[in-house]
């Protein structure tokens, strides 16, 4: 009987080619699950709808409005992971595994929807960086802003994390404003079609915003613009074939890689057996090696150990390796499941046997493994491997055996280890574990321009410790060279990645009408009622108070002086201030300045204006002396509407002037500012 062809959503619609496709099959039982076909597939079409209809729907949202949906969604996709995990196990993922790709994934789309919340504003157009002033006069500004790119992101997705893969790359794209289509790889492809299901039956996401290929890409690539983007993982090979794509090179299409990676984990010389770094080394080890079956992209090929230690990791190592029961993912006692495929089986034991050309295993035989509960030949099952390697040799720097398969590489100084990590050519990820700070600070620099991510282990991060292997949606994931030379995730530079950076020039006023922020020179409005009266709906951009003057006096500083107990010399000691070169006299404090223009520019009855809840980049700029009298000019720069609370932000411009109009102190002053309707909402 035939098995069900997995749908393509492609168009707004669920989409089934009438060919008889390709077989999938089950990693542990090697029962044909499914088949794979695009025949007939309108793939320019398909990209055409993301740019059309996904582009424009996100592009409607502002930030905020996109991280609520993606938090929505990973709601929904937890309430159902149960389901993900039982069509996982058939992946060859056990229960553990399921749950680093299905939770990881859902870690990710919520982890990036409460960042946004944070960092992004509630805007459509991001505003980068701070204004450049290209004129002596204050007329001509510069100013980068970045606006969703419009083309779709396309997913090449690899094998080994069919859940967490899309929703990874899925995040940064969404909240940028563009839309996705995801081509899973083919062995696990079934997996990623039951969470698109999920995603499409959820109805949370914008017609277009997410788009799903099951099976080959067709002539997709041909149709790709200057517009899309490209984020492959998988074979150093492959994502040779696809950059060279003739579309990507002239379109120059923002093409992003996560390939092959040797990544390695260091015993530092200090963590001599018998000490808490020796045994987090170890453990490490195993569990990077048994994880996923060792399917890991940041997995740890390359364990460099100090030569007079090897002996001893070795031992350690196997004996843990030992109780490590390789099984069916539902049975019971099993720790380590299968490979993704038979395919992938003969992949891992043809790279094991030309890592053995520079070495020899000691632990476990790639032909052979005890397999508990199910048929160690029908499924993809393989014997957790570890090989002691020669590195001076290239293989172990070059080949990656990707499963249960770890070498040790003795090293005896740091130098050569740094020499050595640097032969993978480009990592996504490495570990040095030790408790010295010193060797620590010289192995990361040493190795830092080699490796995307680099973790050091000891006692004292240990309890804390995410891990070797794991990813994190707020620390960037990609290595140079031979890792791809790719970037994903690494908190809003991933959502960054999927806009255009703009250079805008022009005057104030055009500046703050493009990033909707009030800027210096730009118009500023003095508003009839006092703007700590006005609600959040109430506020534009460049409404002002000036409040003062207020002049400082000798008293006002030894008040404070002795209500703070801050006497400091400069403000108390006249001698001491005289002979002080920047203020030759006493000079009051700029926290007084600061004190004075609040006590200016406050209005004190209970109004619409909650709480103030800090202040940024604060700079005193000219000293204030006795005598000296303040005006403060505070217009209101930013505002910044909190989607499901009664309130906003409002990010107000503070400038506190002398008398002969000197700026003395400026700084922002950040408010929480009621809506007007705060109490419906509440
Ligand atoms: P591949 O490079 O063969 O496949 C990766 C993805 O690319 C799959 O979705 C695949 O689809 C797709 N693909 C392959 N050829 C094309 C093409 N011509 N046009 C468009 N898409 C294409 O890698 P595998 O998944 O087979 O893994 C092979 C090896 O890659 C592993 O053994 C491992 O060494 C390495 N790897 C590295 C990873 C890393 O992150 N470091 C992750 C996964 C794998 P389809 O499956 O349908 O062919």
């Amino acid at each position: 009987m035939s098995t069900p062809l997995l749908r393509s959503h492609v168009g707004g619609r669920w989409y089934a080619a009438s060919d008889d496709g390709r077989p999938v099959h089950d990693a542990v039982t090697g029962e044909q699950i499914a088949r794979l076909s695009t025949t007939g597939l309108d793939f320019e079409a398909a990209l055409d709808y993301g740019r059309t209809v996904g582009g424009p729907a996100l592009r409607e949202l502002t930030f905020h409005q996109r991280a609520a949906l993606l938090k929505a969604l990973g709601g929904h996709l937890r309430e159902h992971r149960e389901q993900l995990y039982t069509v996982s196990a058939r992946t060859g993922a056990t229960l553990g595994d399921s749950k680093f790709d299905v939770d990881g994934g859902i870690g990710v789309l919520l982890a990036y929807a409460s960042k946004a919340k944070r960092e992004l504003p509630n805007d459509t157009v991001y505003v980068d960086g701070d204004i450049e002033p290209l004129g002596k006069g204050g007329t001509f500004l510069g100013q980068h802003v970045c606006t969703p790119r419009r083309g779709v992101a396309v997913q090449v997705n690899a094998f080994n994390f069919p859940v967490w893969g899309p929703l990874e790359k899925l995040a940064p794209a969404f909240l940028a404003g563009v839309p996705t289509l995801i081509k899973p790889a083919s062995p696990t492809a079934f997996l990623t079609a039951t969470l698109v299901e999920l995603i499409v039956d959820s109805g949370l996401l914008p017609d277009g915003a997410l788009q799903f290929v099951a099976g080959s890409l067709g002539d997709a690539f041909d149709h790709l613009t200057g517009q899309d983007l490209v984020s492959f993982t998988g074979s150093a090979s492959t994502a040779q074939t696809l950059r060279t794509h003739p579309a990507i090179v002239r379109n120059s299409v923002r093409f992003s890689a996560e390939a092959d990676s040797l990544n390695f984990s260091a015993l530092g010389p200090d963590a001599t057996p018998g000490t808490a770094e020796f045994d987090l080394f170890v453990t490490g080890l195993v569990t990077e090696m048994t994880v996923k079956a060792g399917q890991k992209c940041t997995a740890i090929r390359r364990a460099f150990v100090p030569s007079q230690h090897v002996d001893a990791v070795i031992s350690a190592t196997s004996e843990r390796l030992d109780t490590v029961v390789v099984g069916a993912p539902d049975a019971e006692s099993t720790t380590m499941g299968a490979l993704a495929s038979l395919d992938q089986r003969e992949e891992v034991r043809r790279s094991v046997k030309a890592l053995r050309d520079a070495g020899r295993i000691v632990f476990g035989d790639p032909d052979t493994v005890e397999v508990t509960g199910a048929d160690a030949q029908r499924g993809a099952f393989v014997s957790p491997l570890l090989l002691l390697g020669d590195p001076q040799r290239a293989e172990p720097h070059e080949v990656e055996a990707f499963g249960p398969v770890s070498t040790i590489l003795p090293y005896s100084s740091t130098e050569e280890l740094i020499d050595f990590a640097a032969r993978g050519q480009g990592s996504l990820a490495g570990s040095i574990v030790t408790a010295d700070t010193a060797f620590a600070r010289e192995v990361v620099l040493g190795t830092a321009p080699f490796h995307g991510r680099l973790l050091v282990l000891n006692d004292r991060d240990a309890g804390e410790s995410t891990g070797h292997g794991s990813p994190m949606p707020q620390l960037v994931h990609g290595g140079p060279g031979r890792a791809g030379g790719g970037e994903e995730m690494g908190g809003i530079r991933g959502v960054l990645h999927h806009m255009q950076r703009t250079a805008v020039q022009g005057d104030p006023d055009t500046i703050a009408a493009v990033t909707g922020r009030w800027v210096q020179g730009a118009e500023r409005r003095e508003t009839e009622r006092h703007p700590f009266r006005l609600h959040l709906e109430e506020l534009k951009p460049g409404d002002t108070l000036v409040a003062g003057p207020r002049t400082v006096s000798q008293q006002d500083v030894e008040h404070f002086a002795e209500f703070t107990g801050d006497t400091f010399y400069a403000h108390m000691d006249a001698e001491a201030a005289a002979a002080n070169p920047l203020f030759g006299e006493r000079v009051a404090h700029g926290y007084l300045i600061v004190s004075l223009a609040a006590g200016l520019f406050v209005d004190p009855d209970p109004g619409p204006v909650l709480a103030n809840f800090g202040v940024d980049n604060l700079r005193f700029l000219t000293p204030v002396t006795f005598g000296d009298s303040l005006t403060v000019t505070l217009t209101c720069k930013q505002l910044t509407p909190r989607e499901s609370a009664g309130y906003g932000e409002v990010r107000w411009d503070a400038d506190v002037t002398r008398q002969d109009g000197q700026s003395v102190a400026r700084y922002d002053v950040l408010t929480l500012v009621a809506k007007k309707d705060a109490d419906k909402q509440d």
